[in-house]
């Protein structure tokens, strides 16, 4: 069972930073009482899930990882929450992340980082590396994470799972404690593409509490059975390809696509230049939304409060500075560097140019296909440290996800082999926007 795992495991992958097991167990009881008289209609009744430590929970430690908020415990339930309990799911552990949702490793953390159940001296990936490895190590069945550039995705393919980032507004924000709030979306993590897409179907829908929602069609599981491939039109983007990614995580997804050729599918090739601006354009809107974000943390109104401040500057000054790591003070620069006078123009500006371009070229591929493939990473799952040493590196390895949270479109990761080291390698399949259903169908007739 997720709890035997738990106890077992835990202390080696580090996926949990803290767990409600009594309130958990008591909310199972009550919930197969539920089911045993017929009341509860859910076909997610009594399913324990995990949830990113970024999504606020009522009177639970709600850190982002992050010793500024190591004492908070929000007074309200984000509207996803809110969403899995009328669905009579369980949630019962919060899952460890990269502090503030800021890398691809999840070893930022304050709380230490996970490993790689698949190898412990690899990362998870990140930034939701706690809910993959979760999933991946049966510390849980299902998980909900959060992607900004790629923390769904990235991670559910470094650990061989199945990851749904959907369409920007599909899913409320409410008690989604913010890293840039255009880019943010909530999601499942989970085994295969059917629990992903039912519990997408449990979380999405519009919210009077986050104006950017949106109502979307809820489906049917079965239509993602049934629908099939022939006919469907495939892009892939060349530039996916490009300087820097694996040959074997190049030939793996290349595979894939003729096996989705097989299935009936049209595949074709497809150039798209504009991918050379995603990693800056994605760093510098993310980071300038981010230092935004996170100038609420002052000591005063939230979490950690430094010991020995002495007047109220004081009281903002050391409490950020020692309540925040290194990844997110450095974000924090950048982003207030960027939007300054004098280098606005020069850079937050040219970014949101940058992303009109970037909006232009998924139009123009949507016009001839269904939906598009590529990789998820350039590489397997990195080295622990790696990533920490190399933090150029690091960033370069968004290069395929960013672009999808800066269009606002869906995707879906999902695993498609493994490299000679016996690593999981993931693929995503990026839908037109609310279009989830496509590209759950497809991922499931591919899995
Ligand atoms: N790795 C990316 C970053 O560091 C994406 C993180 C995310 O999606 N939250 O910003």
């Amino acid at each position: 069972s997720v709890a035997k795992a738990i106890e077992q495991n835990d202390g080696t992958y580090n996926c949990y930073v803290s767990l409600d097991k009594e309130s958990a167990l008591q909310k199972a009881e009550r919930v197969q009482k539920k089911i045993d008289s017929g009341e509860a209609t859910s076909l997610f009744a009594g399913v324990p899930i995990a949830i990113k430590d970024n999504i606020c929970e009522k009177g639970k430690l709600t850190s982002c990882s992050s010793k500024i908020l190591s004492n908070f415990k929000p007074p309200y339930n984000a509207t996803v929450i809110n969403k899995l309990n009328d669905a009579d799911m369980v949630p019962f552990g919060k899952v460890n992340m990269d502090e503030f949702a800021m890398g691809s490793t999840t070893e930022t953390s304050f709380y230490g980082p996970t490993k790689n159940p698949w190898d412990v001296t690899k990362v998870p990936g990140g930034s939701s590396g706690g809910a993959a490895a979760s999933v991946a190590a049966d510390e849980s069945l299902i998980a909900l994470g959060s992607d900004t550039g790629g923390s769904i995705r990235q991670p559910a393919s470094f650990c061989g799972v199945t990851g749904l980032k959907p369409t920007y507004g599909a899913v409320s924000r409410y008690g989604l404690i913010a890293y840039a709030s255009s880019l943010d979306q909530i999601g499942p993590l989970g085994k295969d593409v059917l629990d992903v897409a039912g519990v997408f179907n449990v979380i999405k829908g519009k919210d009077v509490k986050d104006g950017t929602s949106m109502e979307s069609e809820v489906f049917d599981l079965a239509d993602i059975k049934l629908d099939n491939l022939k006919g469907k039109k495939i892009g892939i983007p060349n530039d996916y390809f490009g300087e820097g990614i694996s040959a074997e995580v190049a030939a793996s997804v290349k595979a894939a696509a003729q096996t989705l050729k097989d299935l009936g599918a049209d595949v074709e090739e497809f150039d798209m230049p504009i991918v050379k601006y995603a990693i800056p354009t994605y760093y510098i809107i993310a980071c300038a939304e981010a230092c935004s974000n996170l100038s609420r943390f002052d000591g005063i109104k939230y979490g950690y409060k430094s010991k020995d401040a002495f007047n109220l500057t004081d009281v903002y000054f050391k409490s950020r500075s020692e309540g925040f790591g290194m990844e997110v003070k450095k974000r924090i620069m950048l982003g207030n560097f960027v939007l300054s006078s004098g280098y606005f123009d020069a850079y937050y500006k040219k970014a949101l140019q940058a992303k009109g371009l970037i909006c232009k070229a998924f139009n123009e591929a949507f016009q001839k296909y269904d939906f598009l493939l590529g990789p998820v990473a350039p590489t397997t799952a990195l080295k622990m440290g790696e990533g920490l040493s190399d933090p150029l590196a690091m960033y370069l390895g968004d290069i395929y996800t960013v672009m999808i949270n800066i269009a606002g479109l869906p995707s879906l990761a999902l695993p498609c082999g493994f490299d000679t080291n016996s690593m999981p390698i993931g693929m995503q399949l990026i839908g037109k926007p609310f279009d989830e259903k496509t590209i759950l169908s497809a991922g499931y007739a591919y899995q």
